[in-house]
């Protein structure tokens, strides 16, 4: 492991008796899996890959990487379509390239229509403001006009 960035958090982690948290790098990931003998916890609670273990002097150490995915980024967004379609959307992405769509739930429409016998007005109540990307956008707007 020599004077890898794995040896150095987890020197830092014994020495300082303290948690090191790293950036990701694919390297000190091997390491410290090896480092740690399988003490790892994956499930990247909080964005970060979790490491402990104990050095041959017996000290404890414990080290958190940073997920190779950046989820910090204020401006990075997951597109919301999918409460509309029902269809889970994977996407992910700068904030400027999506838009804010009103969606009416379908059964919703319904019971406007019949109550209001169209009386031009976009009802507003129980409509979803949600926030997609734009060629998700245009399909809800398309499935829209097939419906009329
Ligand atoms: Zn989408």
């Amino acid at each position: 492991m020599d004077s890898s960035i794995a040896r150095f958090a987890i020197t830092q982690s014994i020495n300082h008796d303290e948690i090191v948290t790293i950036d990701y790098d694919a390297t000190a990931a091997i390491d410290l899996s090896v480092a740690s003998e399988g003490s790892v916890d994956v499930t990247q609670t909080h964005g970060v890959t979790e490491y402990w273990g104990t050095d041959e002097g017996g000290h404890n150490w414990r080290v958190h990487m940073r997920c190779q995915e950046e989820e910090a980024d204020p401006d990075t967004v997951a597109c919301e379509c999918g409460q509309a379609t029902g269809v889970a959307c994977e996407w992910t992405g700068p904030i400027n390239e999506t838009v804010i769509v009103e969606w009416m739930p379908e059964y919703l429409r319904a019971s406007h229509e019949a109550a209001g016998g169209g009386g031009g007005v976009w009802p507003h109540d129980g409509s979803l403001r949600l926030r997609v990307e734009r060629s998700c956008a245009d399909r809800l707007a398309s499935d829209d006009q097939d419906e009329e």
